[in-house]
């Protein structure tokens, strides 16, 4: 018993933690170690004058705890602070247990100053959370870096497709360039070679663009030239290549032709779409465009001879007034050197009747009954097939052919027409176009009359159509010609109103029957606010000079509603009925078909 006290004695002062014994009922300490003499300061003699209230620095949680401790056994009581003598307030870690002593309650507490560990622990704190601040820091600077990254990678793609535009675009237009061009003209030779394909290239060159470009600067050309580009983009299919060749030239690549006839569609889609201005900064600008047309396989075979055929076939157009569209293997004839062979063709196709004369309705546009039909030429080719007047027609007016042309056409016409009153049809008149060349034809009167006489036909049947720029020469000599073509009861057209050269003083003079509102007017009739006014204008004009007024190239119910809603006379257009050779437009008459023209909405 002895030896164990003195073991427990060694041990208690022995140990580094603080033991104190005070009294529950007055908080007196009734005995501590000598640790405890050594952590607080105290010498034995003072703590056992103290009270256990004396060290603690939070008296109502010791209290507390005291309280928790007398009503049950032992307890581990959370982290205290303790007060030194010399006022140090420091951690600490207490177990205690209460038992009895000498008839008294007391309470054993051993305290262990965890300063060291706190400190230890605060720094492992602090360490870790500095540790995790790096690491935040440091994930921060890599996602920003890779983010950086992924910046300079999207900006280094943007930048070689960039590149890779620049190489194969130009930067005005954005339209694929010349090399891009011969790229894809090689891929479609090769594809068209394959497939047994045509195909069109097309050289285009807008008419008198440096004019524009040197009187109003360059910024007003490069916008109109951007304009342009979009303008000529508007007119063709998904599958076609538009490219900028440089300057004010453009070629396009037109692939999968089965038809040279939608060649020649795009063409003139092309031109009627340089009919309107463009408008930069509320200036309006007329710009006409030349093209020159090769065909795949006819004229060439590989990109380079494609490319300088069209070219040539555009300086074709160039030389003959412009604002046109040529093939090329029509004018490598008419070139300089092998004009003579293109005419002498001509003049073969005169002798041999090579021509052919295509007839086109009439039609009264409240009774939708034909009431007349136009005569329009066509040169039947013995190797490119049918041609277009378009195509031909300037050439003959160069080289007076027209007249020969017109001739043919007249006597045709005639002819016809009276075949077809006297196999019992309707009798209608029948309007034969007439060139510049052929009203200045000083034996006109007689030409006509000669005609008239020789197919039978009452002069009454016959329209004269002619243009404005009839009235550009010798005006009296034709007033006299025409008066006199009047007098024997021919009626005279004015075809493509409003289109020509020509002040409005010959319609005082000229005995007109009626008026021709050009197809150029009529196209965009419904969208187009100067196109409705004109043709308004040019009704209400005929109206009050008691002249007929007939519309045509009207394709389209609307147009045909707007015209009807002005009271305009007549209409002619592929709405009704396009131009059929002679046989063709007979079913037509004999059948008295009554073609749906209602004019309703
Ligand atoms: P034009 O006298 O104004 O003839 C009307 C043209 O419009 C014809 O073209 C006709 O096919 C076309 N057309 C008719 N309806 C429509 C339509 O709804 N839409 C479109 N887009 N076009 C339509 P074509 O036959 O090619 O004749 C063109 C021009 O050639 C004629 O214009 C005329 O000025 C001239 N021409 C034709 N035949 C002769 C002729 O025998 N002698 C002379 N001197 N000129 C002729
Ligand atoms: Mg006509
Ligand atoms: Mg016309």
């Amino acid at each position: 018993m002895l030896e164990s006290e003195e073991k427990y004695r060694q041990v208690v002062s022995t140990t580094k933690d603080a033991i104190m014994i005070f009294d529950v009922e007055t908080r007196e300490f009734i005995e501590v170690n000598k640790s405890c003499e050594e952590i607080y300061g105290y010498r034995r003699k003072e703590f056992l004058t103290m009270r256990h209230t004396d060290i603690t620095n939070e008296p109502q949680i010791s209290e507390d705890a005291i309280r928790k401790l007398v009503t049950g056994k032992r307890y581990k009581i959370p982290l205290r602070y303790h007060r030194k003598k010399d006022g140090t307030v420091f951690p600490v870690e207490i177990s205690a247990s209460i038992f009895s002593h000498k008839g008294r309650k007391v309470i054993c507490g051993i305290i262990r100053d965890i300063t060291e560990r706190k400190r230890m622990e605060e720094e492992l704190k602090t360490l870790n959370e500095s540790l995790e601040q790096r690491v935040a820091n440091r994930t921060a600077e890599l996602e920003m870096a890779y983010k950086r990254l992924q910046i300079e990678v999207e900006e280094r793609k943007q930048a070689e497709k960039q590149i890779k535009h620049m190489a194969f675009h130009d930067y005005l237009t954005s339209l694929p360039n010349r090399v891009f061009f011969n790229d894809r003209l090689a891929l479609a030779i090769a594809h068209a070679h394959r497939n047994n394909e045509m195909l069109a290239v097309m050289f285009l060159d807008l008419d008198r663009f440096k004019v524009v470009n040197d009187t109003m600067g360059h910024s007003i050309g490069d916008q109109l030239l951007y304009n342009i580009a979009n303008k000529l983009k508007s007119c063709l299919r998904e599958d076609d290549t538009i490219a900028r060749h440089g300057g004010d030239e453009f070629i396009l690549l037109l692939p999968g032709i089965k038809y040279i006839e939608n060649v020649h569609k795009i063409a003139r889609k092309i031109l009627r779409a340089f009919r309107y201005p463009c408008i930069i900064n509320n200036h309006e600008f007329s710009i006409t465009i030349s093209i020159g047309v090769a065909i795949y396989p006819n004229d060439g075979t590989d990109p380079k001879t494609l490319m300088n055929n069209a070219d040539t076939a555009m300086y074709n157009v160039k030389e003959h007034g412009k604002n046109n569209y040529q093939f090329y293997n029509v004018i490598i004839h008419a070139s300089s050197f092998n004009k003579m062979i293109l005419e002498s063709e001509l003049h073969r196709a005169l002798v041999s009747e090579n021509f052919e004369v295509f007839y086109q309705p009439q039609v009264n546009i409240n009774t939708g009954k034909i009431v007349g039909f136009e005569a329009l030429v066509r040169w039947e080719h013995p190797d490119q097939g049918l041609i277009y007047p378009e195509e031909f027609l300037s050439l003959t007016e160069e080289t007076k052919q027209i007249i020969s042309i017109d001739e043919f056409v007249l006597n045709n016409a005639c002819s016809q027409n009276k075949v077809w009153q006297d196999a019992g049809l309707q009798p209608l008149c029948v309007a034969v176009n007439l060139s510049v060349q052929t009203i200045q034809r000083k034996d006109l009167v007689e030409v006509i009359t000669l005609v008239l006489e020789k197919t039978g036909m009452d002069p009454h049947f016959l329209v004269l159509e002619i243009t404005e720029n009839v009235a550009m020469q010798n005006l009296e000599a034709i007033i006299h010609k025409l008066n006199k073509l009047c007098t024997i009861g021919i009626q005279i057209a004015i075809d493509d109103f409003g289109t020509g050269f020509s002040s409005l003083y010959y319609l005082k003079r000229f005995p007109i029957t009626k008026l021709k509102i050009s197809q150029h007017f009529v196209r965009d009739i419904v969208t187009d606010q100067s196109d409705k006014a004109i043709v308004s204008l040019v009704i209400e004009l005929a109206q009050s000079l008691k002249l007929k007024v007939i519309a045509e190239g009207v394709e389209t119910e609307e147009q045909l509603f707007f015209l009807k809603q002005r009271q305009c006379d007549e209409i002619q257009g592929f709405l009704y009925c396009k131009p059929l050779p002679a046989r063709e437009f007979e079913e037509i008459l004999v059948q008295d078909k009554h073609l749906y023209c209602s004019g309703e909405k």
